[in-house]
C-alpha cells in the first residue's frame, strides 16, 4: 500500500524486536449444552513482524478458532495470546473495539460476508476509515488509493454483485488494511477462487508483508499459496505440530533459489508431535523408548528390547525420561559445545524437503567424533 494509505512500519518503529504475535499454551474450549469441544489444546505460535505465514491442517483441527481469537472475535479459555502489544485474554470491551479497528484486519473465506452488499467498493473501504474518524475528503482519497493498489482502480463504484469473486476478495483486503493494521488475518481467502484469480490475491498479501511490513497470517488449503509464504505452520488436534520454513539461498554461481525445510515443533516444556505417518509406520502406541546420542535423540517402539548399553553410551530410556545415562548427557553437551564453535563434522544438517526429523543418512551413522555411537538394535517395524 502507498505512503499515506498504509504504512504500518511507522507503528512498529519503536519496537523492532517484539514479535507481532505470541500464543503460549493457548486453549479454547467450546461448550455446547453439556458437551465440551476442545478446539485448541495448548497451542504455541510466534510470528515475527512482516512475516507471511500460512496455517494448514485437517478440517476441525482448530485453524478458524485460532484466527478468530487472533482477530479479537473470540476469547481464549486459557493460556496467553498477545498481538501488537495487546493481551487478548485481558482486553476489556473498549480495548477490544480499538484492537479490532486499528490493530488487525480480517478477511473471511465467504467473499460475500466481507462486504456490505448495497455499498460500492469505495464506500465499503470507507466504512473502517469513518469508524477511525477520518474526514469525508480524506476517506475518499484513501479508499481510492487502496483500491488502486489492489488493482481495482477501474472498479471504484461497483457494488459487490457487480464484481467477480477475486475482485470482491481484493476489495475485502483493501477494507482490512484501511486503518493500517499491524496484522492481517485471512481464513481461506482463496478458497472460492480459481487459481489465476487466487494468484492475484496472494500477490496482494505478499506485497503487504514485503513492501509495507504488515504481518500476514493466512489459513489455507491452497498449495500455490503455501509455496509463496515464508513459513507454513501445521496444526493438528489444536496444537502446532510441524513447520516448513522457506528461505532464499544463493548458490556459488550467484543464482538464488528457495529452500524449504520441514521441522517438528518443540514446545516450551519439550513436547513434540511425531508425524502421524511415522507413528503408523512403526506402529508406535502409547509409549516409546528414547535414547540420547551426542547429536540427536533416537525414538524406538516400546516392543523393541534394548540391547546392553556400552559403557560410554546411553541405554534406551522410556519416554518418561528416566534412565538417560549421564555419560550420554556429557557427550551430547560436548557435541553441542563443538557445534557452537563450528567444529568440523558438526554441521546443523539441514534436510531440505524431508519430513520432520528425517535422518538423511539413515542410522546408525557416525557421530560428530566419527565413531558409530548407536548401541541399539536395528528398528524393524
Ligand atoms: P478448522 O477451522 O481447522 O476446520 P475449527 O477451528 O473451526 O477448525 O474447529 C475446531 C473444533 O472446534 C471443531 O471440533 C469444531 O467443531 C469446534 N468448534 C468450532 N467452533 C465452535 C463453536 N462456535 N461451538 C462449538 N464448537 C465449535
Ligand atoms: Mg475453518
Amino acid at each position: 500500500m502507498s505512503d499515506t494509505a498504509t504504512n504500518p512500519s511507522n507503528r512498529m518503529a519503536g519496537s523492532p524486536s517484539r514479535p507481532a504475535i505470541v500464543c503460549e499454551n493457548l486453549v479454547k474450549i467450546y461448550k455446547v449444552a453439556d458437551l465440551e469441544a476442545i478446539a485448541l489444546q495448548g497451542l504455541d505460535l510466534v510470528v515475527e513482524p512482516a512475516e507471511f505465514v500460512a496455517i494448514v491442517g485437517a478440517s476441525g483441527s482448530g485453524k478458524s478458532t485460532l484466527l478468530s481469537i487472533l482477530g479479537g472475535l473470540d476469547v481464549p479459555s486459557a493460556g496467553a495470546a498477545r498481538v501488537g502489544g495487546f493481551d487478548l485474554l485481558q482486553m476489556r470491551p473498549p480495548e477490544r473495539t480499538r484492537y479490532r479497528r486499528d490493530v488487525v484486519g480480517f478477511v473471511t473465506q465467504q467473499t460475500s460476508r466481507n462486504l456490505i452488499p448495497y455499498l460500492t467498493a469505495t464506500e465499503n473501504v470507507e466504512v473502517p476509515l469513518r469508524l477511525a474518524g477520518r474526514s469525508g475528503r480524506e476517506r475518499r482519497r484513501l479508499a481510492h488509493s487502496l483500491l488502486d493498489q489492489v488493482g481495482l482502480g477501474d472498479r471504484l463504484d461497483h457494488r459487490p454483485r457487480e464484481l467477480s469473486g477475486g475482485e470482491q476478495q481484493r476489495v475485502a483486503i483493501a477494507v482490512a488494511v484501511a486503518n493500517q493494521p499491524e496484522v492481517v488475518l485471512a481464513d481461506e481467502p482463496t478458497g472460492e477462487l480459481d487459481s489465476a484469480t487466487a494468484a492475484g490475491v496472494i500477490d496482494v498479501f505478499r506485497s503487504l508483508a514485503d513492501d509495507h511490513g504488515v504481518t500476514v497470517v493466512v489459513v489455507t488449503h491452497d498449495q500455490e499459496l503455501s509455496t509463496r509464504v515464508d513459513r507454513t505452520v501445521a496444526i493438528r488436534d489444536g496444537r502446532t505440530s510441524s513447520e516448513v520454513v522457506r528461505r532464499a539461498v544463493t548458490g556459488d554461481a550467484g543464482d538464488t533459489r528457495v529452500v524449504a525445510e520441514e521441522f517438528a515443533v518443540l514446545d516450551r516444556v519439550g513436547r513434540l508431535q511425531l508425524p502421524a505417518e511415522y507413528v503408523d509406520a512403526l506402529e508406535l502406541d502409547r509409549r516409546v523408548r528414547l535414547a540420547l546420542r551426542p547429536d540427536r535423540i533416537n525414538v524406538f517402539p516400546d516392543r523393541i528390547a534394548p540391547s546392553p548399553a556400552p559403557a560410554s553410551g546411553a541405554a534406551p530410556a522410556s519416554a518418561s525420561g528416566a534412565g538417560s545415562g549421564s555419560d550420554a548427557l556429557t557427550r551430547a553437551r560436548r557435541a553441542r559445545a563443538l557445534h557452537r564453535r563450528g567444529a568440523p563434522g558438526s554441521s546443523p544438517g539441514g534436510n531440505a524437503g524431508s519430513p520432520p526429523g528425517h535422518d538423511p543418512g539413515g542410522h546408525p551413522d557416525p557421530g560428530p567424533d566419527g565413531s558409530s555411537d548407536d548401541p541399539t538394535p536395528e528398528v524393524a517395524p
